[in-house]
């Protein structure tokens, strides 16, 4: 594994959570195929897969919307704890864009200081 890689997987596994769960991630050896093709990766032992995981600042914030608003993107799927998760997953993937698109965020995290608000507050 490239050193570089490496220190990335390593920052993020320190810092950031499962996108799905909000779990810690772990950095395990995943072995890819049967011809022997493995590799370091990501990995939530909660929901059992390759992570890539976010910022622990947008998890929280993408499980306040879904709180909320109810948003459902998957309106076909009967509303179960897993579709909960996704529609958290899915959230927090447009924030995560959104952060990037707009500079925000960068492979080390948040490039501002964040004033949160407050959920006792209102
Ligand atoms: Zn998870």
């Amino acid at each position: 594994m490239k050193a570089k890689r490496a220190e990335e997987m390593i920052a993020r596994s320190e810092r950031c959570v499962c996108k799905q769960c909000g779990g810690q991630l772990e950095i395990r050896i995943i072995v890819y195929n049967k011809y022997g093709g493995s590799g370091a990766e990501l990995y939530c032992p909660h929901c059992q897969k390759i992570e890539y995981g976010t910022e622990p600042e947008i998890y929280r914030a993408a499980k306040d919307f879904v709180d909320c608003t109810g948003f459902n993107h998957f309106v076909d799927l009967e509303e179960t704890e897993r579709t909960y998760l996704l529609n958290v997953a899915k959230v927090g993937e447009i924030l995560s864009w959104g952060t990037k698109y707009w500079g925000l965020t960068d492979k080390n995290g948040f490039t501002i200081p964040l004033q949160l608000s407050d959920e006792d507050e209102e």
